[in-house]
């Protein structure tokens, strides 16, 4: 993200020059001059599995029609359905990695955690075993109405489950109990904790919007932070002791499925880029949080650059001047004076145009 001026030539889907703004040979698109150009964008937590309810969507809803070339799926499915997820990707135009959810029954309910006998180690080691190149680690949501009375257990077998298959965690935290005091610490280097700025009791910050020590001590260990936006798990106000506190940012992700996409508060990738745009990150900052530091988390960092040689990969988007008021999952609103609109994505060898409100 450095606001030069380039032409991007694309010959059979590969990036073939990058040259100096009107030098680049061959057809313009039509219509894009004037846009940014990055990688394009990855969105770290989002529902694909259209059937389930509430949490599903479509894989091209919530992919490239955003902006967002790349989804991993946070734990829509366990070992029972992962393989129908799967199966769906391969139809999308959107490239899609998953989190599975150490719940065999994955979202189908949403106390997936409530019962210990759907924690199935082995079912979900022959998954990971058939899906390797899809399953990129394991999710655990470890909050009040998930674990129902199972307290720290299922965080204790999904770390268990960690070690047996070298997958790292990402841990949705919320309401409690369990205590976030005993959840944070038996989290390691490269696992996520995803809604991280969720503004409900139990959450990361003091009082006075100082960041726990658990949360600073997960940070020194390498922990992840992830924002998770979804319907109820994030907050200006927190967002804003995060930003003064110098708590991330790592990586932006939406938590989008149907629901929060058509009513909101999360809407689209957009939407959640210039609610952190308007916190006072840099365009560069924000942009990053979708596409070089997630790319880096994978282990792809082809996904996070724009180089000769590489599988064309790109967002399309402007920065426009607009009066918008943006709202959070609390209902708190607060006015921008920019606004991030995705207009297209090249991926597959092909230009998309995105179809979105911002
Ligand atoms: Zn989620």
């Amino acid at each position: 993200m450095n606001g030069e001026k380039i032409d991007i030539v694309i010959e059979d889907g590969k990036i073939a020059e990058i040259t100096a703004a009107g030098k680049g040979s061959g057809q313009p698109l039509n219509n894009i001059s004037g846009t940014y150009v990055s990688s394009g964008w990855i969105d770290m937590h989002v529902h694909a599995f259209p059937e389930l309810d509430p949490y599903g969507d479509e894989i091209d809803e919530i992919g490239v029609k955003q902006g967002v070339t790349t989804i991993v799926d946070a734990g829509s499915c366990g070992a029972d359905r992962i393989a129908d997820l799967i199966a769906d990707s391969k139809r999308a135009k959107t490239k899609m990695y998953a989190f599975l959810n150490i719940s065999r029954i994955g979202l189908s309910r949403i106390d997936e955690l409530s019962r210990l006998k759907w924690i199935d180690k082995e079912q979900a080691k022959l998954a990971i075993l058939a899906y390797e190149e899809f399953i990129v680690g394991l999710k655990a949501r470890i909050s009040r109405s998930v674990v129902g009375d199972s307290g720290l257990k299922p965080l204790r077998l999904a770390r268990e489950l960690s070690g047996d298959t070298g997958l790292p965690l990402m841990v949705h935290i919320g309401s409690g109990p369990p205590d976030i005091q005993e959840v944070i610490p038996l989290l390691q280097r490269k696992d996520i904790i995803t809604h991280y700025l969720h503004g409900k009791t139990n959450n990361l910050f003091d009082a006075e919007g100082h960041p726990l020590r658990v949360l600073t001590d997960a940070l020194a260990r390498g922990v992840h932070l992830d924002v998770g936006h979804g319907t109820a798990s994030f907050s200006f106000r927190m967002a804003e002791a995060a930003k003064r506190h110098g708590v991330g940012l790592h990586t932006i992700s939406t938590d989008i499925y149907r629901g929060n996409r058509l009513n909101g508060p999360v809407y689209s990738m957009a939407n959640v880029l210039t609610k952190f745009l308007s916190l006072g990150y840099s365009l560069g900052e924000t942009i990053d949080a979708v596409t070089s530091r997630a790319a880096d988390w994978l282990g792809k960092p082809e996904l996070g650059r724009i180089q000769v040689g590489d599988a064309a990969n790109l967002t399309l988007f402007t920065l426009d001047d607009e009066r918008v008021e943006l709202v959070d999952s609390e209902g708190e609103r607060r006015v921008a004076n920019r606004l991030i609109k995705a207009k297209g994505v090249v991926t597959g060898g092909e230009y998309i145009k995105c179809e979105v409100r911002a």
